[in-house]
């Protein structure tokens, strides 16, 4: 089995100077991380054995901004893999994963979350690739030159942009997978049509069960997997469910704000205890089970089988995980569920991580 993790935000805990060769602490006041979810030993202990590494930027950048930071994250991993050549390699094709898998080494993958760094200059496109981008998700929380986002307050293009479709038609050549999670409906159905090669959602889940713009209804799904595509569920709890997500989304609010305030100035006593406040009141409010991830995997499974489907946790992007499944080491909870639900090992394979694999292979086979 390769277990394989779609989507996490580790790039932004190495930034603020996590050492993924130990196992972070966690805990609000002691050291200088409110909570991280991912290093190397503990996806050592949850069987994962390849994971990408989202270079996350955020629409509020100016376009300079966005690509230098968008370097400044890649470097940072590069630079874990290189201090960990005995636990992890960095990888861009799935037949390098197996290799490293072989070898006893779990890999690193590169997505890159909003195409902002980018700017609309499609030569950035192919030197993030050169460098081991292999899928880019066209926008974050607010529309950019490629899209409109399904967070974005008013939509600029009605879809994706006439920069965007270049943009698509680039990826198809180059072997680059599109990501459909974070875009606007329409943006969606334009990326479907205009893209030669399946696509990715590469951490979303199902509007069925928790009715959220950042999850796909069940046409999107159905069209998404009839495209050859895969589904890659999210973990975040206000994904998962609703009444949930409705409980926390103030107090989410203000915790993002102490955090904020806090890493302004670590040091304030002040600024800890409000931190350490907002974070009692977001833990107080009791969180879905991980079997709602498993709900959302039986729902893509009804609809179109167990061939596109699979796991993209958002780890160390989301403030709260589901119960039980509080960091990357209890990964294979999922994978135990799956049994316990009567799944036979070769679909449970498939959804692991064979399924994102394949389309992998599929889409850099296509590429010209
Ligand atoms: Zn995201």
């Amino acid at each position: 089995m390769f277990l394989l993790d779609s989507h996490c935000d580790a790039p932004l805990m190495l930034a603020k100077g996590a050492d993924f060769g130990r196992r972070v602490e966690q805990g609000c006041t002691p050291g200088r991380f409110p909570v991280t979810h991912v290093d190397f030993p503990r996806m050592k202990k949850g069987g994962v054995n390849g994971s990408f590494f989202a270079i996350y930027t955020s629409n509020a950048l100016s376009p300079d901004q966005a690509t230098r930071r968008a370097f400044e994250l890649i470097s940072k991993v590069y630079d874990a893999v290189e201090q960990n050549p005995s636990r992890a390699a960095l990888a861009t094709t799935p037949a390098q994963a197996r290799y490293n898998a072989r070898n006893g080494l779990i890999s690193i993958f590169l997505g890159m979350e909003n195409g902002a760094p980018i700017q609309r200059d499609l030569s950035l496109l192919r030197m993030f690739n050169r460098l081991g981008v292999t899928y880019l998700t066209l926008t974050h929380a607010r529309s950019n030159e490629i899209c409109d986002s399904c967070t974005s307050s008013e939509p600029r293009w009605g879809g994706v942009s006439p920069f965007g479709r270049e943009v698509i038609a680039e990826m198809n050549r180059l072997g680059m997978m599109v990501d459909v999670s974070h875009i606007s409906d329409a943006s969606f159905w334009d990326v479907l049509k205009y893209s030669k090669a399946p696509v990715i959602a590469s951490h979303s889940c199902c509007r069925a069960l928790c009715d959220h713009p950042r999850n796909l209804t069940d046409e999107m799904i159905v069209a998404l997997a009839e495209k050859g595509g895969v589904v890659q569920v999210n973990f975040y709890p206000s994904f998962l469910d609703k009444a949930y997500g409705e409980k926390v989304s103030a107090l989410i609010d203000a915790e993002e704000d102490a955090q904020a305030q806090w890493l302004g100035n670590p040091s304030d006593p002040v600024l800890q205890q409000r931190l350490q406040a907002a974070v009692t009141a977001l833990n107080a409010v009791p969180r879905p089970s991980y079997r709602k991830i498993v709900d959302h995997i039986d729902h893509v499974v009804r609809l179109v089988g167990v061939k596109h489907v699979g796991l993209g946790s958002d780890f160390d992007g989301i403030e709260t995980c589901p119960d039980g499944l509080e960091d990357i080491g209890k990964m294979q909870r999922i994978i135990i569920e799956l049994r316990k639900r009567g799944y036979a090992e070769q679909d449970i394979r498939h959804i692991a991580g064979g399924n994102f694999l394949r389309v992998m292979e599929q889409v850099q086979r296509l590429a010209e």
